[in-house]
């Protein structure tokens, strides 16, 4: 028996939001295309690898195990012309590998604290371009054997025209050759359209052998022969940013399915960009932001992942200070409607006789959150359920105190939604429990007299950015700021 929730998600092949299907019942397998590791990511790459995880977070919590597989592409262009300055014209290619090694873990390392800063959750595995030349190898000989690929100068390159489905997930016009640029290499090649899986080694560049000769592996071909290997030869979902489409996303499909001769990935997925000032971000516009950016101008990197998940993953979202600041308030509200709901009470089973109660309302917010984000990942509607029921409930509870059991359902919904969002304490926070000892001295204070002592509690307490409010019943309520 089933025991999933259907999830549905836009499918750029098909450009319709679709339920996901599995090869294997329950099960998703997931690769995204990774950092290229020849500098620290940027929150751009960083708002893709959060949709991801967002993915992750709602297949798992409607009851699928998802396997999850993301590269690291630890050779390229950048990195080769980056990681190569300083090295003696005498140095070996062992020289030349090390150093290229030593140059990308340092940034693989930085990657993984980010990811760790930003509660992304890991990927099962994490394979490296350089750790799969052989595999890599072998899958450019299928592709020369079955003439979809041929040799030029010691390079090889892929056959585009002969790949009859070509073009299906960008839906780009074949006729058109100027839309792939980019992806232009400086060999002959048959057909412009041609791409390179390996690239025959320049002088003084690291190298691999193979059977053209000295070389590399092109970019693309990475990612069809370490998804076969770690994923095998059905894929469930695979994801990326929008940029991907084309030509990367297109070029694995060819390499794949060109192999293996049948459908290769089931849904394919894109997130959106982030702009900074409503632009792409570039280093030459000095709106190119880290993380570490970031953290040294005092922003909690977890509202910089609230304010990502808050916005749909498909729609162009502009970074900005004052959505952080936004971010940082509206954690804030649901913090302190959970410690409300904390708060000691009259024992009982139920505050409220009738319909609209507490857990009516409870109820009516949950279902509309896990529709919402079942259906395309939809945050804003989610939240939106999440922040109604916090403003009622609020307003509910001045009305007539919630019972105990009440604000223990409320709490179990608040940890259920924080699976997804990883953003307010699923247990009283420490800095909440210093706090907490703070207003009871200081209510200790007032009841022994002692006004100096409970002035400057009240003062220390203030400078932490929490309000205080004195109740009639001589106790105190405090929120954050
Ligand atoms: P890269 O390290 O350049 O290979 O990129 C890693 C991931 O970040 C890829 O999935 C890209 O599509 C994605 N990406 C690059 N720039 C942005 C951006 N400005 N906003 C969102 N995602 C981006
Ligand atoms: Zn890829």
């Amino acid at each position: 028996m089933n025991s999933y929730q259907p999830v549905a998600l836009y499918n750029t092949l098909t450009r319709k939001v679709e339920a996901i299907k599995t090869y294997e019942p329950g099960k998703v397998r997931m690769y995204s295309c990774g950092p290229t590791v020849y500098n620290v990511a940027h929150i751009g790459n960083l708002r893709t690898f959060l949709f991801q995880d967002l993915l992750k977070r709602v297949l798992s919590a409607s009851g699928f195990s998802v396997l999850h597989c993301m590269n690291i592409t630890d050779v390229e262009d950048k990195i080769i012309r980056d990681s190569q300055v300083g090295l003696a014209p005498t140095a070996n290619n062992s020289d030349r590998l090390m150093k290229m090694r030593e140059f990308t873990d340092h940034f693989t390392r930085i990657f993984f604290q980010d990811l760790e800063a930003l509660r992304i959750l890991p990927a099962n595995f994490y394979p490296k371009a350089t750790d799969h030349i052989p595999e890599m190898v072998a899958m450019i000989n299928e592709l020369i054997q079955k003439n979809l690929a041929y040799l030029r100068e010691g390079s090889v390159y892929f056959r585009v025209k002969d790949f009859k489905s070509y073009g299906q997930l960008s839906r780009i016009d074949l006729g058109d050759s100027t839309s792939e640029i980019d992806d232009r290499d400086e060999y002959d090649r048959e057909h412009v359209r041609d791409f390179v899986l390996w690239k025959a080694a320049k002088p003084a560049e690291p190298y691999w052998d193979s059977p053209w000769g000295p070389g590399r592996p092109g970019w693309h071909i990475e990612c069809s022969a370490m998804g076969r290997k770690v994923l095998g030869e059905h894929i469930d979902l695979h994801s990326g940013g929008i940029d991907l489409i084309f030509p990367h996303h297109e070029n694995e499909i060819a390499q794949s399915e060109g192999c293996l001769g049948h459908p290769w990935v089931t849904h394919w997925t894109h997130g959106e960009f982030l702009l900074v000032q409503n632009e792409k971000m570039s280093k030459s516009l000095g709106n190119f932001y880290s993380l570490k950016d970031l953290v040294d101008q005092g922003i909690d990197p977890i509202h910089f992942r609230f304010m990502i998940q808050s916005n749909h993953y498909r729609k162009l979202f502009n970074f900005s200070f004052e959505g952080l600041r936004a971010s940082k308030a509206s954690i804030e509200r649901i913090r302190n409607f959970r410690r409300r709901m904390e708060e000691p009470t009259s024992e009982g089973i139920a505050s409220w006789e009738g319909p609209l109660g507490p857990l009516d309302r409870l109820n009516h917010a949950r279902n509309e959150f896990w529709a919402a984000l079942r259906d395309d990942l939809n945050t804003p509607e989610a939240l939106a359920a999440l922040y109604t029921m916090v403003s009622d409930l609020n307003a509910l509870d001045d009305r007539v105190p919630f019972s105990f059991l009440e604000k223990q359902h409320i709490i179990l919904f608040l940890n259920e939604a924080n699976q997804i969002f990883e953003a307010w304490p699923t247990v009283l926070a420490e800095s909440d429990q210093e706090i907490e000892a703070l207003v009871k001295e200081r209510i200790q204070a007032k009841k022994n007299k002692d006004w100096k002592r409970a002035d400057e509690i009240r003062n220390q307490i203030q400078s932490l950015g929490i309000t205080l409010e004195d109740t009639r019943d001589g106790q105190s309520k405090w929120f954050r700021r």
